[in-house]
């Protein structure tokens, strides 16, 4: 048995090769990353160098730029920048030190009275974007001259397996620090110009010193995002969408919002004039806003900063208080993000709110274009107020579906004593207006938002209550409460059943119940038919018929729900089958006309299943009707 060693301290050992192995492969998942990465750091190196001249450096005038050159023939790629460079010791402290940050140093080392703005443009914090150069390098040589040191120029060299060299440069150099390529051989696509500037384009687009291709600026559009409201006209917000998503129409509006606290943030978005490209090419995949770390994209639709329903927008997020090497699946979870999110989530929301008050022609544009897509807001808890102001409806106040109208305006013109906000969804108006659910309500002046889309009834149901007012579908509108509000229109009001009449009516409607057995669960006196025979209704307090058809297709069940038939006593057909079963209980007619009534309903309802039965009975009635007037 071996002795038991003493307690010890110990330091962690590194394989090199394998660190560097690791960081660089699985650090990106994209291996173009490294063009942003250099020239973030050569953006970097550049700030500083201006802010050296702000604190009164003197430093030789050269252009503050990047040169990217291309040589497809020797398959090399150079990145140059007249930015701050570095020394000899600088060069082996942040090249060759992993996760040494010179730039976070530099950061950290501003006296304390250096405000935050002039700063905020630095990117580098982590230390690690340099390496990526090695997923596409099999070498890199990075010459460097610094400003603040008469020292020669050095050479740093490494293959990026684990060592480095560093040698003195013979000659002038100037300022600032070029970084050469040689490509692997599965890289040397980027030596070609056409693939390196849509590269730029993509991710480093919005930097801002000029970043040139082989002599051609390749930035030409300016972060907007970043600049302050009040100096950007119209006319540069358009130009900036367009470049953006390539959109011929200029959006329909734009929001532009920025935030200090709790969290910084700048962004921009856009209302597009069509939606057809997001529903064209799968909404899914399409929509998403591109999420910017001091002007560098860290994500192309990104779907987690806006929340579905606002995906319509298109545009900008650009936060600096998120880390540029995040990956995308570490994006999710960030807290910033989600908190980020919130903000921006309310400030569209109430953006839109401010809109739809002022502009209401433009809101209901963006409505009628993006409607859709907005209702899946309905899952938003925490916003449910805002959203449900922002709902529009067609509505019985207008006579056609150009209308829309908002759930407050429904409100003011409420009938007085009216306490609940009334819907009804169909396939279309005509099928709304034809229902006979609406004749009590229309009989009472009462309005009625009608509803076409199988969504709405999910929205009605999640708002639930808007300002105190219940959203109550017509088809449970409760006739004992509105029958307390008068009538508006000149109701002629038919003769009263006697007593007598009104017992042989309660006999006619068992007998219906007899005929439809179980096909109905009860046949009952109707108190909100004005016109129609018969209506038929989904027993007391369960769903709406179309949120049970919804619900019918989604658990894939055939059968027909339960229905109650309310008969209308007043109508004149129901008249004329009282006498018939007065003179006759078992009057065939009246299982014939039973039968009809309540398949035609079905019918309406979307759920006549054998249509052949219903025409066979067409047929006969009208044989029995024609046989009168011929004699
Ligand atoms: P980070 O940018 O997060 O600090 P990098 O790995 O990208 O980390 O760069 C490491 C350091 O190397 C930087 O902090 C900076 O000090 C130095 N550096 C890199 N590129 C340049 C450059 N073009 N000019 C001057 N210094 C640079
Ligand atoms: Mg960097």
């Amino acid at each position: 048995m071996s002795q038991p060693k003493g307690t010890g301290n110990f330091k962690f050992k590194a394989e090199v090769n394998q660190l560097l192995n690791i960081l660089v492969h699985s650090l990106y998942s994209n291996r173009e990353i490294f063009l942003r990465e250099l020239v973030a750091n050569a953006s970097d190196a550049l700030d500083k160098l201006r802010f050296q001249q702000l604190q009164g450096a003197e430093v030789e005038d050269l252009p503050l730029q990047i040169d990217i050159t291309c040589d497809p023939g020797n398959k090399t790629l150079t990145v140059a920048d007249s930015g701050v460079g570095m020394t000899r010791e600088e060069m082996v402290q942040n090249l060759g030190t992993i996760a040494h940050s010179g730039t976070a140093e530099f950061v950290k080392n501003l006296s304390e009275s250096t405000s935050a703005e002039q700063t905020r443009d630095i990117i580098g914090q982590f230390g690690v974007g340099f390496y990526s150069v090695f997923m596409v390098a099999d070498e890199v040589a990075v010459t460097s001259k610094s400003v603040n040191d008469d020292e020669p120029a050095y050479t740093w060299k490494s293959n990026g397996q684990g060592s480095f060299s560093v040698s003195p440069v013979e000659g002038e150099v100037g300022r600032g620090t070029t970084i050469r390529i040689s490509l692997k051989e599965d890289a040397t696509e980027f030596a070609q110009p056409d693939r390196v500037k849509s590269t730029i384009r993509r991710h480093s687009g919005f930097v801002s010193f000029p970043v040139m291709v082989d002599g051609e600026k390749v930035n030409t559009v300016a972060a907007l995002w970043r600049e302050p409201k009040f100096q950007i006209t119209r006319e540069q917000y358009d130009e900036f969408y367009q470049a953006l998503t390539y959109d011929t129409e200029a959006p329909l509006d734009v929001i532009h919002l920025s935030a200090d606290a709790p969290i910084q943030f700048n962004s921009l978005f856009f209302v597009p004039k069509t939606s057809h490209d997001l529903l064209m090419g799968g909404y899914q995949g399409q929509h998403g806003v591109d999420l910017y770390v001091r002007r560098i994209l860290i994500q192309h639709q990104n779907k987690d900063v806006l929340p579905e329903y606002l995906g319509f927008l298109r545009g900008v997020v650009d936060s600096e208080d998120l880390p540029l090497n995040i990956s995308r699946e570490t994006l999710q979870e960030n807290l910033l993000l989600q908190k980020i999110s919130r903000q921006v989530t309310k400030q569209v929301l109430s953006h839109l709110q401010k809109l739809a008050t002022n502009n209401s022609e433009t809101y209901e544009e963006i409505w009628n274009q993006h409607g859709k897509i907005f209702k899946l807001g309905y899952t938003d808890f925490v916003n449910k107020d805002a959203f449900a102001e922002l709902l529009r409806f067609n509505s019985s106040h207008f006579d056609d579906d150009k209308g829309l109208t908002s759930l407050d305006d429904y409100i003011s013109r409420m009938k007085e004593e009216q306490d609940e906000i009334y819907f009804l969804a169909g396939q279309s108006r005509q099928a709304v207006i034809s229902s006979p659910h609406l004749e009590m309500l229309r009989r009472k002046g009462v309005e009625v938002l009608y509803l076409f889309e199988p969504i709405d009834e999910f929205v009605m149901d999640a708002v639930g209550t808007h300002k105190e007012y219940k959203l109550v579908s017509a088809e449970h509108a409760d006739p004992a409460k509105l029958d307390k509000l008068p009538d508006t229109e000149e109701a002629e009001a038919a003769e009263q059943l006697s007593d007598e009449q009104h017992a042989t009516f309660e006999g006619l409607l068992s007998r219906m119940k007899d005929i439809l057995g179980a096909r109905v669960t009860e046949v009952r006196e109707s108190k909100r038919l004005k016109d129609s025979p018969i209506v038929l209704v989904s027993p007391d307090g369960s769903m709406t018929s179309s949120m049970q058809k919804i619900m019918r297709v989604m658990s894939h069940d055939e059968s027909t729900p339960p229905r109650v038939m309310e008969v209308n006593p007043d109508n004149e057909l129901v008249r004329n089958l009282l006498r018939m079963y007065e003179k006759d209980k078992q009057d065939p007619f009246v299982t014939l006309a039973t039968e009809q009534l309540f398949e035609s309903a079905m019918l309406l309802d979307g759920y006549l299943e054998d249509p052949h039965g219903l025409v066979n009975r067409v047929r006969q009635t009208l044989t029995e009707a024609t046989k009168g007037k011929a004699e």
